[in-house]
């Protein structure tokens, strides 16, 4: 069932002479349960998005709909929704009980009720023995969950989350993503969270929708974006380092760029009708090899530990290498690549459109 539907949803802001379209369409379906990660760099409209679904900003046009009911004109108290906001957002003068209480008390629950749920939700965010502190004696993380267990008192079945966890050391960090994941199964809320950090998206959503330009330009299985990018700007934005893209032409059965060229695949036969395409490529799809057919040069090489991107410069270009073996490259260095035919993408020159995803 669809529980919340964003339909043709525009925000323009306007500021002395200057309008700004933050948000330009936006259309969303998110299914009861889903863990929705909404991607985007900042300043892109994913605060102004949370804020509209919570009827804390009214849109200039489109319609938002909760729990199958049109929702435009519902005040935020009737539409059932809790928002863990940016910066939390917690009281500095109240305790971390009399924080977690505060959404029953507005909403006058009895004081015994109003006792048991904090209390509940305390222990399972693990900061029962934490409710007499004020906010200025906790850490970030436990700031956090105070700001998460507020959310949770109300028992609403969508929870609104604005990049919660990026005020967190990185070590925190995962830990938290890990048991934000658990209380989702756990309790099962329908959760759309914003974030601009890749990473986190990728590990907690069930599905992705990447918002650039005011609008969602992809919603899917995040691996299944990662794999197939629908467009080049995905393929631009989403990896680190991203996928290479590579101006190309076909000639033939063969994709030439720089002057070289490799093999047309198998899977592209018959259905690219374009000739002028992008290449796209992973770094973690090429190998440096003997046996590669493009020739480069090393330019830059970065050593990361574990493995080695290895920049290489070919005609125009430069191409990511992950290399994952140790082995020790120079700049400057002849080398040949290898490419995995298989993990090839193509998209269209001008409109950027992923090429087999179109007529496939
Ligand atoms: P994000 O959360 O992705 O960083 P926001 O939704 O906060 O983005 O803001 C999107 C854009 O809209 C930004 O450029 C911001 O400066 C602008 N903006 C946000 N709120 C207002 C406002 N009340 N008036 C004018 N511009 C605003
Ligand atoms: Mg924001």
């Amino acid at each position: 069932m669809v529980h919340v539907k964003l339909e043709d949803i525009w925000k323009i802001y306007k500021e002395k002479k200057k309008t700004v379209e933050v948000l330009r369409g936006i259309n969303l379906e998110i299914e009861k349960r889903d863990f929705v990660v909404i991607l985007g760099p900042s300043g892109e409209g994913k605060t102004t998005i949370l804020r509209i679904i919570a009827g804390l900003l009214k849109q200039d046009k489109g319609h938002v709909y909760l729990r199958g009911k049109l929702a435009d004109d519902m005040s935020p108290k009737d539409r059932n929704i809790a928002m863990v906001p940016q910066n939390y957002a917690v009281y500095p003068f109240m305790n971390v009980f009399d924080n977690i209480a505060f959404p029953l008390k507005i909403e006058h629950v009895p004081k015994e009720e109003i006792r048991k749920r904090v209390l509940e939700v305390a222990e399972m965010l693990k900061i029962d023995n934490l409710l007499d502190r004020k906010p200025s004696q906790l850490s970030g993380g436990q700031l956090q969950r105070v700001a998460i267990a507020r959310a949770l008192v109300k028992n609403a079945d969508i929870i609104l989350m604005d990049e919660p966890l990026s005020n967190l050391d990185a070590q925190v960090r995962v830990l938290a993503r890990e048991e934000l994941k658990e209380l989702q199964q756990k309790l099962g809320p329908t959760i759309i969270y914003v974030t601009h950090d890749q990473a986190e998206a990728l590990s907690l959503a069930t599905k992705l929708a990447l918002l650039h330009d005011g609008k969602i330009q992809a919603y899917g299985d995040p691996l299944e974006l990662y794999r197939q990018p629908n467009n080049s700007w995905v393929a631009s934005f989403l990896g680190n380092p991203a996928m290479n893209l590579i101006r190309s032409e076909i000639v033939g059965e063969k994709i030439e760029f720089n002057g070289q060229a490799i093999p047309l695949p198998e899977k592209f036969k018959g259905i690219i009708k374009s000739n002028k395409v992008i290449l796209g490529i992973r770094p973690e799809n090429i190998e440096i090899s003997q046996d590669g057919d493009i020739e480069g040069v090393v330019e830059l090489v970065e050593e990361l530990g574990s493995f080695t991107i290895t920049h290489v410069r070919v005609g125009n270009d430069i191409i990511k290498v992950i290399d994952k073996a140790f082995i020790k490259r120079e700049k400057g260095e002849r080398v040949k690549l290898k490419f995995d035919y298989s993990r090839i993408e193509l998209f269209d020159a001008e409109s950027g459109v992923n090429l087999m995803i179109k007529n496939g």
